[in-house]
């Protein structure tokens, strides 16, 4: 079924020093990225951090201001955008309301002048591997999201294009029928393993899909890895902050050294820290003032802790409740198992998982456990 995709299709796709302006306005500012041979990339970021805009120079829509797109060792920058080969799924999904279905999905191979027979063998072959082969009569209209959606991917999918490109694809549709269609595109990708580019500002989606994911923010690239790279070692404070929910804890906390032993405080709260953690943080220039990253997975209710902490609010989640205390001045938010047994108001212990703790430098926002 799948294997015309299989064979000469692959592609890598680099971008160097890609830059787009409008106006004054900065799109995307020097980016430099590779997506390998059939990787599945995420471009995740805030709205406004140029998401779209280095999709649509890949996609050869913008011409970019400065800096070139590579597909394999060839740049593409003159390239117009029906000689890339490449398929794309938006937002809108961008269906011909007055089309069928199958209309729609052909409509790239009859601009292609393909033979109406071989047209009609290959919509058959993408629509029944996207179950959607007994639609092909109905129009838009008379078909659900999640069905004009897999409509959309079949347009992409046909014309078996080199590189897919996916601008929000999701967001259009119902919570369960995203995390539905979520777990079917990237078995898809990897079935058919067309190199994949991804926009998306959704954490999770990007976690979960994703071989890759560029983080991006104000046009510029935050952190290009994997996602437990992102996850476990985040280089600056943003991708600390933008990866993950509910999101890191940020706490300003002195670094003190003493005998040998590192140690954070803050007022009355003092941790200790491995002594591992601490002679990485001082080789990285840690004095004084630092941000204290932590999870709220990695802080537990405790009966002798490290701090006291009182509860301000109690959010249930079903499997965990989401607890958040005040310490100090600061609102701490911890995963606590269900059902959470404190009251608002009441003073608990609360401890650390020490080897989980991040921190950054407060000026450069950079995280100051980056091993050379
Ligand atoms: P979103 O998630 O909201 O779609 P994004 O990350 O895709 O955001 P882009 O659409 O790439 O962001 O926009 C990046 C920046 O470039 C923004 O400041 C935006 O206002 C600006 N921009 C995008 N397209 C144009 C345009 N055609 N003319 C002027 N400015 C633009």
């Amino acid at each position: 079924m799948l294997e015309a995709f299989s064979e000469g299709n692959e592609m890598k796709v680099t971008l160097e020093g890609l830059t787009k302006y409008f106006g004054r306005v900065v799109g995307a500012e020097d980016l430099n990225l590779e997506i390998g041979d059939g990787e599945f990339v995420a471009l995740l970021g805030p709205s406004g951090c140029g998401k779209t805009t280095t999709l649509l120079m890949i996609a050869g829509i913008y011409k970019p201001t400065r800096g070139y797109v590579y597909f394999d060792d060839r740049i593409v920058n003159d390239l117009p955008p029906k000689d890339r080969n490449v398929g794309m799924v938006f937002q809108s999904y961008a269906l011909y309301p007055h089309m069928t279905a199958f209309d729609n999905i052909s409509f790239p191979l009859r601009l292609k002048k393909v033979p109406k027979e071989e047209i009609k063998r290959r919509v058959q072959k993408v629509a029944d591997m996207l179950g959607i082969g007994e639609l092909m009569d109905r129009k838009p209209a008379q078909l659900s999201g999640g069905q004009q959606q897999r409509v959309a991917v079949a347009r992409a999918l046909v014309k078996e294009p080199d590189l897919l490109l996916f601008d929000e694809p999701l967001s259009n549709l119902d919570a369960k029928l995203r995390l539905r269609m979520r777990g079917e595109l990237k078995r898809l990708q990897m079935e058919l393993g067309i190199t994949t580019i991804y926009v998306t500002h959704d954490q999770v989606e990007a976690m979960t899909m994703a071989d890759r994911i560029a983080v991006l923010n104000a046009g510029r690239l935050q952190a290009y890895g994997t996602p437990d790279q992102l996850y476990d070692h985040p280089e600056t404070m943003f991708v600390a902050g933008f990866i993950g929910a509910p999101p890191m804890n940020f706490i300003s906390m002195n670094f003190e050294e003493r005998d040998g032993a590192f140690y954070l405080r803050r007022g009355s709260l003092e941790l200790r820290l491995p002594d591992e953690l601490g002679r990485l943080a001082k080789s990285n220039g840690a004095h004084g003032e630092v941000i204290m990253g932590i999870r709220p997975e990695d802080i537990f209710i405790a009966g002798e802790g490290d701090v006291r902490a009182e509860v301000y609010v109690i959010e249930p989640l079903g499997r965990e409740d989401l607890v958040t205390f005040h310490l100090d001045g600061e609102r701490v938010r911890v995963l606590a198992p269900a059902p959470f047994r404190g009251k608002i108001g009441e003073v608990m212990s609360l401890s650390y998982n020490k080897d989980k703790i991040h921190l950054f430098d407060p000026e450069t926002e950079r995280s100051l456990l980056k091993e050379e």
